[in-house]
């Protein structure tokens, strides 16, 4: 690895050591937003979040788990009434079908029970790597890598912590600075910081606490594209 590079991970490592004790005294509550009770609650919850709110997921979620307590009562869901009952979350009939096809590869390969780890997990129709890892590092608190969704996305990159764009880029970058045992609790905390102070338009870079780490933030401040 050429020096500039290794000197550029030391740097984004001690932005982390910076703006994480920030992070956690601002959110001290940081956790999953999505309501579940058990691994297969969340991995049920996290493939119907795609393209949708959690807030909209949690108001769906607890009838669908009435009905469906277990892999088998899934797999066997009669497909246009799952439709119906999910509708609400987008893209339904996608979902219907990962969330059918899933709890059928649960009940084929793993005795009904969600596996635990990466490769079982994505082997399963539906189950994306990101998926996977909310569901490790939040139900089974193993910590294979680093949720990046859209929020955690834009908080990086304004942060100055990746360069790149695809998620799967950017989870590298973060898994090289982000000591492993903080990666689900880091992206709990970006999300959050992204839904309520760096939102999309008009960051609330003025009133952030992390302005003096966050180049984007500054040159916000500079040009008026902050609140
Ligand atoms: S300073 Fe602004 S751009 Fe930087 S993290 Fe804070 S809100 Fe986001």
């Amino acid at each position: 690895m050429a020096k500039s590079e290794s000197k550029k991970i030391q740097e984004r490592r001690q932005k982390v050591a910076a703006i994480l004790p920030l992070l956690k005294k601002m959110y001290p509550q940081a956790k999953c937003s999505l309501d579940y009770r058990n691994p297969l609650q969340l991995l049920i919850a996290t493939i119907l979040s795609a393209q949708c709110t959690d807030e909209r997921v949690n108001k769906v979620t607890p009838d669908l788990f009435k009905k469906y307590k277990t892999a088998k009562d899934l797999a066997a869901a009669d497909p246009s009434e799952l439709e119906k009952e999910i509708q609400s979350t987008g893209f339904f009939r996608n979902k219907a079908k990962s969330l059918r096809g899933m709890a059928a590869g649960i009940l084929a390969r793993h005795q009904g029970q969600v596996p635990q780890t990466m490769e079982d997990l994505t082997n399963l129709p539906g189950v994306g790597r990101k998926t996977a890892n909310v569901v490790l590092g939040n139900a089974y608190n193993i910590a294979v890598g680093v949720v990046v969704d859209t929020h955690v996305a834009r908080v990086s990159a304004r942060l100055g912590l990746t360069k790149h764009t695809d998620p799967v880029k950017i989870e590298q970058d973060l898994m090289q600075i982000v000591p492993r045992e903080e990666w689900t609790l880091f992206s709990h905390l970006l999300i959050h910081h992204g839904r309520q102070i760096c939102i999309a338009r008009r960051p609330k870079c003025s009133i952030c606490p992390l302005l003096p780490h966050c180049p984007a933030g500054q040159a916000f401040i500079k040009t008026g594209e902050a609140r």
